[in-house]
């Protein structure tokens, strides 16, 4: 390993990144709103044209998955207050003042339970809709889309391939939604994938692909098979505006979520939401939403395990997916198979780098025992991964540098009084056997039983 400096990482941060000692990184780009008009705009735009591709396919979605009903067809979860989870963390001595704790229950999102349900979902519902309007399956149908359900639209989504390379949880709702309309799907999975996933893939008839490395090699490979077949339509998790865009429209139900708690964002009750991130496309597609709809009284931080740091890695040197964590002398292998990835995606960087707050790093042992807290107190069930915001929270209360950047927010916004929001992404379907085993892992860390 060499002990070079990286242009862009104190050597305090250096150090604790080599260490894979928890740790902060606060962005010194971060921008008002004002200065990013240009830079956002098209991302407004998609984020709109998101929002009405999901309510025109709610009705299809209501029809492929009957727990949809309820909410006729609308993918959401709800927003939680854990009151003891955040009387714990004050107990610990992290410094909460007025403010409040709520998570956000991607973990139980329908269909997928993971926040991948957003994205993945969103995506392949583009493909259906793009395929079907080539073949002239949708003229004169206006926003009906109950034709992509119907036999011709069916024959043609049998001859097209639908393929995908992931740690699980994206070849999951990609699965899933893929089957659900009728496509082939090839989800080709990284060495970090778990069993139970892989069988419950092949148990929908999905084409299962393991590989023997790590994330960026699954996703490579399935990128070049597709590249030789026209009929097979390839969904880069490292490069997809459809996936990205999907994941952004939850910053705007977000915000009506928020209000409808009676909860008003401002500077007296700033927003501060905290989110796991592996390539980047679920983080910072929800920061750009939640920033577009809430503007500088919210802000983001994203949340990597000590092995995988590649957002903070890529946004601090400004290396972007020019640089993967190895680099660091850091294997990229953890717990938290969500977060797994060593090497950010080629364009969710660049589009964050103005926006988000900064990025948080959090080890192993903690993610499980904070998996056992939240479930204990609260119930919730969720996987290593979905925890990673909560030790994001602690260290921008606690650590010198989250206090630091505290100390100089407070000039404008009250972050005393300020709405945390865990983003929890992904956990409900874990299977018991596989759930216990995590909470045991948690119970060991916290030396509680
Ligand atoms: C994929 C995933 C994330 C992060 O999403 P990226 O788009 O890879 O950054 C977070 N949590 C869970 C559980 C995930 O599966």
């Amino acid at each position: 390993m060499s002990s070079a400096g990286l242009p862009g990482l104190s050597t305090a941060l250096l150090a604790d990144l080599r260490a894979a000692r928890p740790t902060l990184w606060v962005n010194p780009g971060r921008q008002p709103l004002f200065a990013l008009e240009d830079h956002l705009r098209e991302s407004r735009t998609e984020i709109d044209i998101a929002a009405r591709r999901w309510q025109r396919l709610a009705p299809v979605l209501a029809r492929c998955f009957p727990e949809l009903g309820a909410s006729a067809g609308v993918i959401e979860s709800p927003l939680i207050p854990v009151p003891t989870l955040a009387a714990r963390l004050r107990a610990s001595g992290v410094p909460l003042a007025r403010a409040d704790v709520l998570v956000k229950a991607d973990h139980a999102l329908p269909v997928s339970g993971s926040i991948k349900a957003r994205g993945g979902i969103h995506a392949v519902l583009a493909i259906a809709e793009r395929l079907a309007e080539r073949a002239g399956l949708l003229v004169g149908q206006g926003d009906d889309r109950s034709a992509l359900l119907e036999p011709a639209a069916q024959a043609l989504f049998t001859r097209s391939t639908i393929s995908v390379g992931s740690t699980g949880n994206l070849g999951m709702s990609i699965g899933l939604a893929g089957r659900a309309l009728g496509f082939r799907v090839a989800v080709h999975l990284s060495e970090d994938a778990k069993h139970w996933k892989k069988d419950r893939l092949r148990a929908l008839g999905v084409d299962v692909i393991e590989h023997a490395g790590d994330y960026s090699l699954a996703c490579a490979t399935a990128r070049s098979q597709a590249a030789a077949d026209p009929d097979t339509h390839f969904i880069d998790d490292e490069n997809s505006t459809d996936l990205f865009y999907g994941y952004a429209v939850a910053g705007r139900r977000l915000a009506d979520q928020l209000q409808a708690l009676g909860i008003h964002i401002g500077p007296q009750r700033p927003l501060i939401v905290h989110l796991p991130c592996g390539v980047g496309g679920a983080p910072g597609g929800v920061a750009t939403g939640t920033r577009l709809a809430l503007g500088d009284t919210a802000l983001a931080f994203t949340a990597e395990p000590v092995q995988a740091p590649c957002m903070l890695l890529g946004l601090a040197t400004g290396r972007h997916d020019g640089i993967a964590v190895q680099e660091l002398g850091l294997h990229g292998r953890t717990l938290a198979d969500g977060l797994a990835v060593a090497r950010p995606s080629q364009f969710v960087g660049r589009l964050i780098a103005p926006l988000i707050d900064g990025c948080a790093t959090a080890d192993d042992g903690q993610l499980c025992s904070d998996v056992l807290a939240l479930h204990r107190d609260h119930g919730l069930r969720l996987e290593p991964s979905a925890t990673a915001g909560v030790t994001s929270l602690r260290l921008l209360l606690t650590s010198p540098v989250g206090q630091t950047l505290c100390s100089r927010l407070r000039a404008t916004l009250d972050v005393d009084a300020a709405v945390h929001v865990i983003w929890a992404t992904g956990g409900a379907q874990v299977p018991e056997a596989e759930f216990a085993s995590i909470l045991a892992q948690g119970a060991k860390i916290s030396g509680t039983k």
